[in-house]
């Protein structure tokens, strides 16, 4: 039997950024991951020649990634060979009109004053009110614990710009479109970035409307691949001792009679003692699976339980062998915004998968920002389309096949002329395979939705109130879901466990 400070369950970005800070500050630390390969989400595989990101496919929100590298003592620049994304992404409106937005906030003021002149002013207002959030610190409350009420009040208090944007948190993310932006084709360019943090506009909270604008602050791609910022983590990590073991699952977090933790258990039986278990993955199934309903109050089982899972897509990837016509490494299929917030209520609730005509998603071309990423005048491109997570009838396994040719091939006539005859290898990923791959129910991207009934101290405190010494990351804890924001939760978590030592 092996006795560590600390285990964590999981490798994605959550947790290492934890292993690797507590490594630093002294403690024996072991990360347990059930796949082959670090990062989940934020992952890179090898297939045909062709690197393809599991899920994140650039980084932004920058000044929370640097926070938590700061932690180990660096820099994420000096860590990562990060390529700036410059346009930072293009939009194909449902009329085939193409827009294109370069990273200068001027230069994006003007490329929307082209669809619509007052909107140009529209937009500097919105960049000026967001950028007053970010001198006011605002970024902090990503990076401060929200356990309590009483965190959430002191966050108020030490960043007093929150204050100014509350009415920020009780408005959607659709009703800040509209109250900067009076063209609906404008409205459509910024409005599928509110399934970033996994909902639709009108029901993601209005301050999420910050992300187009933080696009403008610096938008990134690792050169290698998405699994180089993991790998980074890793390596900073490993040099304080940390260990990695992979292809390990852990079926059960062992605790005592006082209800604190001493260890797990994996899959083929091993105990691993500790003092402190952190978990980076779904937080209903740690609870609810790992721990187990005899160690929770009946308060506690019934809170978890009530957790909706958040939205999950099919996810497709694919390896051509011609430069397909696309201006950015994003590109954004639209919709008018109405459509996009009705698919929520009467196709994802209810389980329909929207025919090729009625999709919208995004197209990223990770190849156009770096082309070592496929054989020499290769590209790839990554369809995130529409698709609920359980379906009507069936399985995703039914419809894998006949779901993905009838995209690409509608893609292909009508967005991207000669994708499908240049197809050389496709790999699609559905909600039901992100379940398989990542153990996350479901295959839900953000774990819990991450409406306001699910965010902050709603969502599942990141220092356990139930079990002692286990510690939450990733993305079922505050702040949720992305790459950054579980990156805080990382840096979260590590400050808990030196203070709770
Ligand atoms: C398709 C997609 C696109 C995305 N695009 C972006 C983007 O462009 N930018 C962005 O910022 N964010 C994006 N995200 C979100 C972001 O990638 C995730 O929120 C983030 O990476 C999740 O990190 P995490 O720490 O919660 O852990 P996860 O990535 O969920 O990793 C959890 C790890 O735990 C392991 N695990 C699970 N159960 C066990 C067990 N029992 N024992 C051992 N190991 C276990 C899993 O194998 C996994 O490696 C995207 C997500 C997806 C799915």
């Amino acid at each position: 039997m092996s006795k560590y400070d600390v285990v964590i369950i999981g490798s994605g970005l959550g947790g290492l950024t934890a292993g690797a800070i507590l490594s630093k500050r002294g403690r024996k630390v072991l990360v347990l991951e059930q796949n082959d390969r670090v990062g989940g989400c934020c992952s890179t595989y090898e297939i045909d020649g062709y690197k393809f990101d599991i899920g994140a496919s650039v980084v932004e929100m920058i000044p929370i990634i640097d926070h938590a590298f700061a932690q180990l003592g660096t820099t994420f620049a000096r860590e990562v060979d990060l390529i700036q994304c410059d346009p930072i992404y293009s939009v194909i409106f449902p009329d085939g009109e193409r827009l294109t937005i370069p990273m200068s906030v001027e230069g994006a003021a003007e490329e929307i004053g082209k669809i619509s002149k007052e909107d140009k002013e529209g937009f500097l207002q919105y960049a000026k009110k967001f950028e007053s959030f970010i001198e006011g610190n605002g970024l902090d409350f990503f990076m401060m614990p929200m356990n309590t009420l009483g965190d959430m009040l002191a966050s108020f208090k030490k960043v007093p710009i929150l204050t100014k944007f509350g009415s920020f948190f009780a408005m959607t993310y659709d009703d800040v479109l509209r109250k900067y932006f009076k063209n609906p084709k404008v409205r459509q360019s910024m409005a599928y970035q509110s399934f970033y943090c996994g909902h639709s506009p009108e029901q993601a909270v209005g301050i999420f409307a910050i992300i187009p604008y933080m696009e403008h602050k610096g938008i990134y791609y690792p050169r290698g691949g998405m699994i180089k910022i993991p790998q980074a983590i890793q390596r900073i990590g490993e040099q304080h001792g940390m260990e990695v073991r992979l292809n390990t699952n852990v079926t059960k977090v062992l605790v005592d009679a006082n209800k604190k933790v001493t260890g797990v258990v994996t899959a083929d039986g091993e105990t691993i003692e500790a003092d402190v278990v952190v978990s980076n993955i779904n937080a209903r199934k740690l609870y609810l699976d790992l721990i187990g309903e005899e160690h929770l109050k009946p308060i506690v089982r019934k809170g978890i339980k009530s957790y909706a899972l958040s939205k999950s897509t099919p996810y497709i990837c694919l390896g051509v062998d011609y430069d397909p016509p696309l201006d950015a490494h994003h590109t954004l299929v639209t919709r008018d915004v109405d459509e996009i917030n009705e698919f929520w209520w009467e196709k994802y609730r209810i389980g329909i998968v929207p025919k090729p005509e009625e999709q919208f998603g995004l197209i990223c071309c990770p190849t156009k920002t770096d082309s070592s990423l496929a054989p020499k005048g290769h590209h790839i491109v990554a369809l995130d389309f529409q698709g609920p997570s359980k379906l009507a009838s069936g399985t995703w396994d039914d419809i894998k096949e006949e779901f993905s040719e009838s995209l690409v091939d509608y893609l292909s006539q009508k967005i991207i002329p000669g994708l499908k005859e240049h197809v050389k290898t496709m790999v699609v990923s559905t909600p039901l395979d992100f379940e398989r791959r990542l153990g996350n129910p479901g295959g839900a991207f953000y774990c819990f939705q991450q409406d306001l009934t699910a965010q902050v101290v709603f969502r599942p405190a990141s220092k356990s109130k139930s079990i002692k010494g286990l510690y939450l990351t990733g993305a079922s804890t505050h702040p949720g879901g992305g790459v950054p924001t579980v990156m805080a939760s990382g840096v979260i978590a590590a400050n808990q466990i030196v203070e709770y030592e």
